[in-house]
C-alpha cells in the first residue's frame, strides 16, 4: 500500500498481498506543475510522437500461463474484445519467460538462490546467494518447467474499483498466495465454478491486476492513440511479470513466508529497490518502469529512482559529467528531504519491445537495445521549494541511472 517512500515496496504479511507504490498525485503536486515547462522537452526528446511508431507486430504464441483460460471473466464485460487488444502485451510478456535471453541470469536466481539471513541495521533480513544449481546448463529448462507448473495453477483477475478501498487505486497489481485468500482485497468474487481449474495439492496464485487497464482496454482502447497504446501494453506486460515473479515465488518456495530480498546487494544503503519484482524490472530494463507517476502526467514512460538530498543546496547540479539546465523553482514542496530522478522513455524504444526483429537482434547476436539519449529530469524537493533540472543523458541503459 502507499508509503512515505515510493521506492520501498514491502510484502503486507496480512494478506499476503504484494503492495505497490500509490498515486502520485499526493506526492508529487509540484511535479505536476512542471508539466508546462517540460513538455517542450519531451517533445524533442521523442517521448510525445505519434508519427511513424510502428504497430506491435510480435509473432509468439502467448504462453499457458496468460492464455484466455488462466483469466477469471465470469465480471469482466467483453472479455473477448479485451483479451484480443491485450493481446501484444501477453506476447510480450511470455516472450519475457521464453526467451533464454531474458530468463539469464534472472529467474534461476529466483529458483535456486540459496537463502541467507544477515543482521542489518537491526533487523533480521533475508536474501537469496547464487547457488551452484542456479549456474547449471539445465537451470533454463528447470525454470520453463516451473512456468509450465505455474500455468496450471495460476489465475489471474482484473480488481474491482471499490470506492470503500481506494488503497487498490494505487496498485498496477497485487498476487496472492491463494486464491480465496484475494477476496477481502480485490473484491474479486471466489467460486470454485467460475475460476480457472487448478491441481489439488499445489499453490494456487492469484495475480490481480489494476481495474484501470481493464477499464482502458475495455473502454478507451478504441479513441486511444497509438502512443498511449503502446504505453499501457507495455505497461501492463511489465506488471504481469513483475506480479508473475511473486506468483512464481509462492509456487516454487511454498514455505516462504515472505520473500526474501532478490540479493544481498538490495539491503544495502541503495535502498530496497531490489525487491523481487523490481528487481526483475531493474534485470530487463535498468530501472522501474511507473505508468500511472507522475510522468504520465507528462505523457512519458520513465525510468524513476529516489534518493536523499544532499546536504545543501547546489549552484550547479552536473548530470552525467555535465552541468543541467535549472528549470525552475516550483512551490510548494510536498516532500521533503527527497531527490525525484525520472528518465524519459523514447517511444521508439517502448514500440521496439514489440518487434521480433528487436528480440531476434538480442536472441542471435546478444545486441541489447539501448535506450541511447534521453531526457532526464531531476526534482529536488527541499522543505520550502522544489527545485528542477533537465538534462540530456546517453549513458548506458542499466545502472545508469542508480550510479549516475
Ligand atoms: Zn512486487
Amino acid at each position: 500500500m502507499a508509503s512515505s517512500n515510493p521506492a520501498a515496496h514491502s510484502i503486507d504479511p496480512a494478506n499476503n498481498s504484494i503492495p505497490h507504490p500509490s498515486d502520485p498525485q499526493e506526492r508529487y503536486p509540484s511535479v505536476l506543475k512542471l508539466y508546462k515547462d517540460v513538455r517542450p522537452h519531451l517533445e524533442a526528446a521523442g517521448c510525445l510522437a505519434t508519427q511513424g511508431l510502428p504497430k506491435p507486430s510480435l509473432s509468439n504464441d502467448i504462453h499457458h500461463l496468460f492464455q484466455k483460460s488462466r483469466w477469471v471473466t465470469a465480471s469482466v464485460d467483453n472479455f473477448e474484445e479485451v483479451y484480443e487488444r491485450m493481446t501484444p502485451a501477453l506476447q510480450l510478456a511470455s516472450r519475457f519467460i521464453t526467451s533464454e535471453a531474458a530468463i539469464l541470469p534472472y529467474w534461476p536466481h529466483v529458483l535456486f538462490g540459496k537463502r541467507v539471513q544477515v543482521h542489518e541495521n537491526d533487523e533480521n533480513l533475508d536474501y537469496l546467494e547464487i547457488s551452484s544449481n542456479e549456474l547449471c546448463p539445465e537451470a533454463v529448462d528447470r525454470v520453463r518447467e516451473a512456468f509450465s507448473g505455474l500455468s496450471e495453477n495460476i489465475s489471474l483477475a482484473f480488481m474491482e474499483e471499490n470506492p470503500t478501498n481506494t488503497s487498490l487505486e494505487g496498485l498496477c497489481g497485487a498476487t496472492f498466495r491463494e486464491r480465496e485468500r484475494s477476496v477481502e482485497t480485490t473484491g474479486i468474487p471466489f467460486s470454485e465454478d467460475a475460476w480457472p481449474p487448478v491441481e489439488n495439492g499445489k499453490p494456487h496464485p492469484t495475480i490481480t491486476l489494476n481495474a484501470h487497464y481493464h477499464e482502458f482496454f475495455a473502454s478507451r482502447y478504441s479513441n486511444a492513440t497509438r502512443r498511449k497504446r503502446l504505453r499501457v501494453l507495455f505497461c501492463f506486460a511489465v506488471t504481469l511479470i513483475h506480479e508473475t515473479v511473486h506468483a512464481f515465488c509462492f509456487s516454487t518456495h511454498p514455505t516462504w513466508k515472505e520473500e526474501p530480498w532478490y540479493n544481498k546487494e538490495s539491503i544495502s544503503s541503495a535502498g530496497h529497490r531490489q525487491e523481487m519484482g523490481f528487481a526483475w524490472e531493474r534485470f530487463m530494463f535498468g530501472g522501474r518502469t511507473d505508468a500511472w507517476y507522475p510522468m504520465e502526467k507528462l505523457r512519458a514512460l520513465h525510468y524513476q529512482e529516489v534518493r536523499d538530498l544532499p546536504p545543501v543546496k547546489e549552484d550547479t547540479l552536473m548530470v552525467d559529467g555535465k552541468e543541467a539546465k535549472f528549470l525552475g523553482s516550483y512551490q510548494p514542496a510536498s516532500a521533503q528531504g527527497k531527490r525525484f530522478v525520472h528518465d524519459c522513455i523514447p517511444l521508439e524504444w517502448i514500440a521496439s519491445w514489440f518487434s521480433d526483429e528487436r528480440w531476434a537482434l538480442w536472441e542471435q547476436n546478444g545486441e541489447y537495445k539501448e535506450i541511447g539519449k534521453r531526457l532526464r529530469v531531476v526534482v529536488d524537493m527541499w522543505e520550502t521549494e522544489t527545485r528542477a533540472y533537465i538534462a540530456e543523458v546517453d549513458s548506458k541503459i542499466g545502472e545508469s541511472l542508480f550510479d549516475s
